[in-house]
């Protein structure tokens, strides 16, 4: 008979009232995996971390037995900029992040690759390959950095499986392991049909072919406002967007997907609402696998 494990499922929590916060606002949401900011996502200014917060933050984390912790990276980095301040900017600001999982306790920090602003996304890729190597050069081990694959939108990079292979591999010959966060809604914008047996057949089977299914970490867990290869980015609540419940369940219930974290960045982020969306994940889940 096979184990099934505990249930790892969670949502991006605010840090707007204090990190010591999180735990509480996770608790109430029923998370067993969460999803933070480690600072404002849209502002360049830093601010320090409180020890006393960061405390906090430890020992209910741990109390609660919420794992793993994930940190997503600041929406103002371009790790892919030809503008070389910016490019900069974006590798301190990751080694930051790095550095403040490790604090936290975070067991993963997750990326955005960035945008090839106009220029060729070959040097764009090269670009991003050395902006991660740059910035986890001195890292401390522990936390591991995630690509997250994008929705494909002009010249963002990570839209195709291939190109995140791309930037994987070169990073592991330069000695820096990373792995990788599958955004569902973001696959089903970029053109991967999730929803359907065979075309989550084939997208994991060309997933593992580029990237390697064992660098899978993290599944972003939601529905998608806009259609199959739309190439918008537009998160909306579980089952009630265009991958729907059935296309969901499906995601949701895959052995190679099941014993995953799974977040969810669904619009709203009251209690309500994600009350709601847990309660829609918990009925996917129920169905079993298949
Ligand atoms: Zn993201
Ligand atoms: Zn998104």
């Amino acid at each position: 008979m096979r184990i099934v494990p505990d249930v790892r499922a969670g949502f991006h929590i605010s840090i707007a009232q204090g990190l010591s916060t999180v735990p509480e606002l996770a608790r109430q949401r029923g998370c067993t995996t969460i999803q933070i900011f480690s600072r404002p996502p849209r502002n360049w200014r830093l601010n320090g971390l409180v020890d006393d917060e960061v405390q906090a933050f430890r020992r209910r984390i741990a109390a609660s037995g919420i794992a793993p912790v994930c940190i997503h990276t600041q929406y103002l980095l371009n790790l892919a900029s030809p503008d070389r301040t910016l490019r900069r900017r974006s590798v301190r600001s990751l080694a930051l992040e790095m550095e403040r999982a490790c604090i936290l306790g975070a067991q993963y920090v997750i990326t955005h690759l960035g945008s090839a602003k106009g220029r060729r996304r070959t040097a764009a890729r090269q670009r991003v390959v050395r902006s991660i190597v740059e910035a986890l050069a001195d890292a401390a081990s522990g936390p591991m950095l995630l690509l997250e694959n994008s929705a494909g939108a002009g010249d963002f990079i990570g839209g195709d499986f291939a190109e995140i292979g791309g930037i994987v591999r070169p990073c592991g010959e330069a000695g820096v392991e990373v792995g990788m966060c599958l955004d569902v809604a973001h696959a089903f914008a970029a053109g991967y049909d999730l929803t359907t047996h065979e075309g989550l057949g084939d997208s994991l089977a060309q997933l593992d072919a580029e990237i390697g299914i064992h660098r899978l970490r993290v599944i972003h867990f939601n529905d998608s406002r806009t259609p199959l290869g739309s190439r918008v980015d537009r998160h909306w609540h579980i089952g009630k967007g265009e991958m729907g419940r059935e296309g969901l369940a499906r995601i949701a219930n895959h052995p190679k997907l099941f014993e995953l974290p799974f977040i969810m960045e669904t619009p709203e982020m009251d209690l309500k609402h994600d009350r709601m969306n847990m309660g829609a994940f918990k009925r996917l889940r129920s169905r079993g696998l298949r």
